[in-house]
């Protein structure tokens, strides 16, 4: 049967990518289907305008919130996935992540795995994704069986004196873990020039590890590898018994401008019939809105909630993480090129003050004035937005939401995405904000302008504050959840449906709880982690 393939992967991104990769030099056939198309490489690519404000990259789909309103999803689809746009901070959870921890929202639940079973393959993710960090500055950062390949991205001078501040106050700041692939030693070879667009940029100079060029590109160099793009997988089919996934159904992507376009509500489809291949396994990673949708939109006879959803859990507990950007302003400038470098955890699991978990606290890549009037800060009166942009240090602060039922991706009549969110757990998110503020206010005096830097640009507000609204769903995950109880969960330990003896899901949706900080190395892990499973399944 030529359109028979041992295992089918759709999607990939940070899960079905890094799966892809553990599994090409198998000998195995596999069949890759992306919606998406390769990133062009274009100037583009490197252009604030267009990434920012323009959104050029982003889908044009249109999904809705819980109250009808329309919503346009800060998410990409292309060879990759998000980890083109990533800004490849690349995080493993804490060990303690992976327990119950009581917030001051209510429980965030175990996960039925512990951080020991996943260790060792966040220890190869960190190399295959070449992440360069320092082990043992960040105070909770769990052990680790092995180091980083390469040293951590250095701090240029502002962020070295902000480090040296926080330092000063008791603070533990860290380098945070990169997936870029800079050489500090040797610039003239490094493949990483150190620009300032990359955090929501692709990289012109591929020089990011993301999951195009680490793990698909490479993989496509086996025989027995063979990718479709654009090609959009609309539903899976299932055994008359409901218990394997038969056919995987494929829409090619097609528009008025060739193959890759994407239209103004959805996906244009080429109007042509379904084509249809099936596998020995099928692993869907769409990411987790994308691929409860699909299973969601695969209900049949013996399915009727949707493909693997006995328990009723498929699309629930969406969680994105609390994410806000804080904008500390002050008289000094801040030059610097490359901002991503700091983290701060010191109140990851609360402070003296506040007994719950506060989140995660780094930078976003450094802001200009073209992304500041894409996202619209309050201004302050008399302060150009260019002004605000040179002088501004840009914190990006995560705390976490938690699994609630209701938070929800369904689908309307039509099959178009809702997501029905409600925020929750804000208080600890709300403490970590006026924690920064608190401790950058108690910043020493600065050798050009005394405090005055740290009595607000022209005396006026100090900090700009944004909450990321929910169409910013980079950190999307939990839709469906992993666990041991198939009344409580979708997919077992082993991300394994539980009702569907072939169906697996690698994306972000298997998280039971989402920790505090940036997802996609836990996702490139146990990506890692199930395929060893399978490979052993398989032979
Ligand atoms: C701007 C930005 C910055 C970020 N920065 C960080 C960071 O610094 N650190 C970090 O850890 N995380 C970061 N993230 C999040 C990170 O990128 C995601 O957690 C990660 O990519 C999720 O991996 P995934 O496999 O779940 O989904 P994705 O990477 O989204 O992959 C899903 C893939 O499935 C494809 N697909 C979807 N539906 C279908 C379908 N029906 N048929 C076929 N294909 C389909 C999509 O096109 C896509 O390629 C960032 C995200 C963004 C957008
Ligand atoms: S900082 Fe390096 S990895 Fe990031 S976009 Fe620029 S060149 Fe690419």
């Amino acid at each position: 049967m030529p359109n028979h393939y041992d295992v089918i992967i759709i999607g990939t991104g940070a899960g079905g990518g890094t799966l892809l990769h553990r599994l090409a030099p198998s000998g195995k056939r596999i069949l890759v289907l992306e919606r998406g198309d390769y990133v062009p490489r274009e100037k583009a690519n490197w252009d604030s305008r267009a990434v920012n404000v323009e959104a050029k990259y982003h889908t044009k789909e249109v999904w809705h919130d819980k109250d009808g309103k329309p919503l346009h999803p800060h998410t990409n689809y292309y060879v990759g996935g998000n980890t083109k746009f990533y800004g490849a901070a690349l995080f493993r959870l804490r060990e303690r992540d992976f327990g119950e921890i009581r917030h001051h929202g209510g429980l965030s639940p175990a996960w039925p795995i512990t951080y020991r079973d996943l260790e060792p393959y966040y220890t190869k993710a960190e190399h295959l994704y070449e992440v360069h960090g320092n082990r043992g500055e960040d105070p909770t950062e769990p052990c680790a069986s092995g180091n980083y390949l390469f040293p951590a991205v250095s701090h240029e001078p502002r962020i070295q004196q902000l480090s040296d501040d926080l330092a000063r106050q008791g603070l533990t700041p860290f380098h945070v873990p990169l997936g870029i692939r800079l050489d500090e030693k040797d610039s003239r070879t490094s493949k990483c020039i150190r620009c300032n667009t990359c955090d929501g940029f692709p990289c012109l100079v591929h020089a990011k590890s993301d999951a195009q060029t680490i793990c698909v590109d490479p993989a496509l160099r086996y025989p027995n590898v063979t990718m479709l793009t654009n090609s959009y997988v609309t539903r899976l089919g299932t055994s008359a018994s409901g218990r394997e996934v038969t056919s995987v159904h494929v829409r090619r992507v097609a528009g008025p401008k060739g193959p890759a376009t994407q239209g103004a509500v959805g996906p244009v489809l080429s109007d042509g019939p379904d084509d249809v291949y099936s596998a020995d396994i099928v692993v869907v990673s769409c990411g987790a809105i994308n691929s409860a949708a699909l299973l969601l939109r695969s209900a049949n006879d013996r399915h009727p909630r949707g493909l693997g959803n006995c328990s009723d859990v498929v699309g629930r507990h969406y969680m994105g993480h609390i994410n806000s950007v804080l904008m500390a302003l002050s008289k000094c400038p801040n030059p610097t090129v490359f901002q991503k470098t700091l983290g701060v955890n010191d109140f990851y699991f609360g402070s003296k003050d506040f007994e719950y978990p506060m989140g995660h606290i780094s930078f976003v890549g450094k802001l200009d004035a073209i992304a500041l009037s894409a996202g619209a800060p309050p201004l302050t009166p008399g302060i150009t937005l260019d002004l605000m942009a040179r002088h501004s240090l840009d914190f990006w602060l995560t705390s976490e939401d938690l699994p609630d039922p209701d938070n929800r991706v369904t689908l309307d009549r039509e099959g178009n995405i809702e997501l029905r969110y409600t925020p929750n757990n804000e208080a600890g998110h709300k403490r970590l904000i006026k924690t920064l503020e608190h401790a950058l206010q108690q910043q020493s005096a600065c050798a050009d302008h005394g405090h005055a830097c740290h009595q607000g640009l022209f005396a006026r507000s100090l900090f700009v504050g944004q909450r990321i609204p929910l169409a910013g769903v980079a950190h999307q995950n939990g839709t469906i959840r992993f666990g041991h109880d198939p009344k409580t969960s979708a997919i077992d330990p082993m991300c394994k449906a539980h009702d569907i003896d072939n169906l697996y899901v690698v994306d972000g949706s298997f998280f039971p709880s989402s920790g505090a900080v940036n997802p996609a190395l836990t996702i490139m892990a146990n990506a890692l982690r199930v395929g060893d499973h399978l490979l052993e399944r398989m032979n």
